[in-house]
């Protein structure tokens, strides 16, 4: 009779400030690199909530700030794949930063302003989109049509809007092709004085639809 295994118990001390990513949507804003421009937690999640990724699905993140988004969809499953398509050069290389310190470095980065970049991308022979994000440049002219061009049949789109003018397009996108309007405002504590109050932030209109 072979001798038993010594089995060692492990006593494990957790560190309450490593970084762990958890199974959940929504990472905390300090784990990307960012200056400001992302897409704040609690909306973040509700957004990758109605982006609805799939296994070995394909999303193209336009206006990608920190990239935030992108990673999210990534780390949902190892064959998704993301497309950040980011005007600002600084931004961009903080996306691929993010990608890489999150452990998704196969995140893909296109540098440059859309709507024109889009059907460009398409060309060049980058994965077709199952969804697209527009986080930015929604009020840009022909934006939302341009992503509406480019998504394949029964692809998902979904857009924040912050701004008046942003949220006129989704109006009017929604006018054209239906799908859903919903809005989210998220307020923080934070002290005043002594005592403390919720600061609310600015409200984020989602528009989602499917092709
Ligand atoms: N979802 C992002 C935040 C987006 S902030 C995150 O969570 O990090 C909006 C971003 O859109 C900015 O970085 C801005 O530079 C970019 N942007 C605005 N208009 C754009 C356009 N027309 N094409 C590409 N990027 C654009």
């Amino acid at each position: 009779r072979p001798p038993r295994l010594n089995l060692m118990a492990l006593e494990i001390v957790a560190d309450r400030d490593a970084m762990v990513i958890p199974l959940a949507c929504g990472l905390p804003d300090a784990m990307f690199a960012h200056d400001g421009q992302i897409t704040k937690r609690e909306i973040r999640a509700a957004t990758l909530s109605a982006l609805a990724p799939r296994r070995g699905e394909t999303l193209w993140d336009i206006g990608g700030g920190s990239g935030s988004i992108g990673i999210e969809w990534m780390l949902r499953h190892p064959a998704n794949r993301a497309i950040a398509i980011e005007k600002s050069a600084t931004r961009g290389a903080r996306i691929a930063h993010n990608a890489l310190n999150l452990g998704v470095p196969a995140l893909r980065v296109v540098a440059g302003s859309a709507p024109d970049i889009l059907p460009r991308m398409l060309a060049d022979g980058l994965p077709p989109p199952d969804a697209i994000f527009i986080g930015g440049g929604i009020s840009n002219p022909g934006m939302l049509d341009a992503a509406w061009q480019v998504l394949p049949p029964h692809g998902r789109l979904v857009a924040n809007a912050v701004t008046l003018e942003s949220e006129a397009a989704v109006m009017a996108a929604h006018a054209k092709w239906g799908g859903t309007l919903t809005r989210m405002h998220v307020e923080r504590l934070e002290p005043i004085g002594r005592f403390h109050a919720f600061r609310p932030g600015m409200g984020v209109t989602t528009y989602a639809v499917r092709r």
